[in-house]
């Protein structure tokens, strides 16, 4: 007998599980085996864009079978709103020196690809040897600005998703789940 879908209230909000902790986790496994082959014989460093990346980079770290470093950035975030502000400012920087290093960015989801960009410019700065990127999410209807991404999870419907590291007004980021938010007449 098929499952009930499984719904969280968060914040007032209603959200459904759009995926699975075991297909998360199969999909993160197999990112990981891709980047083990594209970087065979390389010591990649892994940027953790904080705070939503911390799932999908632990989870993806552990799946990497290659010498590796990480290191984390913080930019500004959505806040207590469902759409971005536009607006990216970085709240904390990168500690290593990416000079001659291959640089593989992970995130939690590229939705306009504003963040994305802007950490691109600032990679370049530093002349790294290549810049990658890995994210877990891609809502490819929002995309407003030209962007290679080269590991992407899932593709998504343009909706706001919470769990598995994402937030809604900081809660939520622990749930094991991706969940969608449940918009009748919508999803
Ligand atoms: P972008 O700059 O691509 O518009 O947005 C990137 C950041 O916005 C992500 O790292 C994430 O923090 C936030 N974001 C975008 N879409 C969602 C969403 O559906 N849910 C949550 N919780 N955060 C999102």
């Amino acid at each position: 007998m098929p499952q009930p879908t499984k719904h969280v209230v968060v914040k007032g909000e209603r959200f459904r599980v759009h995926l699975s902790r075991d297909e998360l986790r199969l999909r993160v496994a197999e990112l990981g085996q891709q980047i083990t082959r594209d970087y065979a014989g390389k010591k990649p460093i892994f940027i953790g864009v904080l705070n939503g990346a911390i799932m999908f980079m632990s989870d993806l770290l552990r799946a990497v079978d290659l010498d590796c470093e990480i290191d984390f950035i913080k930019l500004s975030s959505y806040g207590a709103e469902k759409v971005s502000s536009g607006n990216v400012t970085k709240l904390k920087g990168i500690d290593a020196d990416l000079k001659d290093r291959h640089v593989i960015f992970v995130e939690d989801i590229v939705d306009t690809g504003l963040s994305m960009q802007f950490l691109m410019d600032l990679v370049q700065e530093s002349n790294p040897a290549s810049v990658a990127v890995a994210t877990l999410l891609h809502k490819h209807e929002a995309t407003r600005v030209p962007l290679t991404l080269d590991y992407v999870g899932y593709r998504i419907p343009n909706q706001f998703v919470i769990g598995y590291g994402l937030d809604w007004g900081q809660i939520g980021r622990n749930l094991p789940e991706l969940y969608i938010l449940d918009e009748p007449g919508k999803n």
